[in-house]
């Protein structure tokens, strides 16, 4: 991968960063975080799996029956549907974002995850749209170089939010289950994978965004709720201390495979409540926010399948116009959140 910039070397972590381990994560792996001043740009990626831009149509589309002021008031009356091509408003941009990339097949969640997060036509490269976990073709793309491992490299610091069960940690040691893409390519790029202890102390968002899900379905009774406005507050907050704060939401995914329309409309109406948190607690001089997927599915819940429906990008604060303007299909995404970061780090200007 070649996602640096012309005339542009590679470095390791910057002296301006320091790596060090987070106060009170006991035990952690190295986690890069920004020595005393706050990043001076920082970018939120919420990943939302299986979001596509679909039809006008009440029965299969979930989002003509969503409550969703946050992105309408954002983006305009059926910035969700299909067709309409960019959306351009004061302070958020909608890019369809095509997931097919040439390759015959329906998009899947290892090769499209892999083309946002390396900036290379994945599908292309392996033979085929491959998922939901990545094949070694796919994680050796992934190892070789990603969003989170560029921008460490040049001196900016990066986290996932998720935090994982030990179910998780137990099953990949074990070999019973594969590492999906994202937390394989923040491994690879030396970020530590939080834990349910991380989610307690407020250093991790659930995917879920409440945290209810590990309450009802991971037997941990204990874990804090947040409803999905502080939810959204939390993801702005930790925002501003990191370049890339990355954030997998993945129930979007397979509440389009159930084909659950109820389910589908709250999720939906969920999303827009956290969202309404993050830009009402927003850092708007040096922040920015991304929003995008790999791949349709709940757009279309007449079929349990992924569907071939370009996906929505959307980009909110000061330079959403530009960085939208940078993104067709999915392997622009991390070239236009990497030249984001630079463009507004004065020392890094070539
Ligand atoms: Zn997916």
């Amino acid at each position: 991968m070649n996602l640096a910039p012309p005339g542009h070397q590679v470095a390791p972590s910057s002296a301006k960063y320091t790596s060090e381990v987070e106060k009170g994560n006991r035990g952690a792996a190295e986690v890069l975080v920004y020595n005393g001043e706050m990043s001076p740009r920082h970018l939120l990626f919420i990943f939302l799996d299986g979001v596509g831009l679909g039809k006008a149509d009440a029965v299969r589309n979930p989002f003509c029956a969503a409550h969703m002021p946050t992105l309408t008031e954002l983006l305009g009356e059926g910035w969700f549907l299909a067709g309409r091509g960019r959306v351009t408003g004061p302070m958020a941009s909608l890019a369809p974002t095509d997931a097919c990339l040439g390759v015959p097949g329906r998009p899947q969640s290892a090769t499209g995850q892999a083309a946002l997060l390396t900036g290379r036509n994945v599908p292309a490269e392996v033979g085929g749209h491959f998922g939901p976990k990545p094949t070694p073709a796919i994680a050796s793309i992934l190892r070789s170089g990603n969003l989170f491992s560029q921008t460490r490299a040049e001196g900016g610091s990066a986290i996932l939010l998720n935090p994982y069960p030990p179910q998780f940690f137990e099953g990949i040691k074990s070999g019973r289950r594969l590492m999906p893409a994202i937390p394989l390519a923040a491994r690879a790029a030396g970020i530590r994978l939080l834990t349910h202890e991380d989610l307690v102390a407020g250093r991790a968002v659930s995917p879920d965004f409440t945290g209810e899900g590990w309450r009802e379905r991971l037997g941990r009774p204990e874990t804090p709720v947040l409803s999905p406005w502080e939810a959204g507050e939390r993801l702005a907050a930790v925002a501003r201390s990191h370049s890339l704060v990355f954030l997998e939401h993945w129930p979007t995914d397979i509440i389009g495979h159930r084909k659950e329309f109820r389910q589908a409309v709250e999720a939906l109406d969920r999303f827009d409540r956290v969202l309404a948190g993050v830009v009402d607690t927003w850092d708007w001089e040096a922040g920015s926010i991304i929003i995008t997927s790999d791949h349709g599915n709940i757009e279309d819940l007449g079929v349990r399948t992924h569907t071939l429906n370009a996906v929505p990008t959307v980009a909110v604060g000061q330079d959403h116009e530009q960085l939208a303007a940078q993104i067709g299909s999915l392997p622009d995404i991390a070239p236009a959140v990497l030249g984001l970061l630079r463009e507004c780090r004065p020392d890094r200007q070539p």
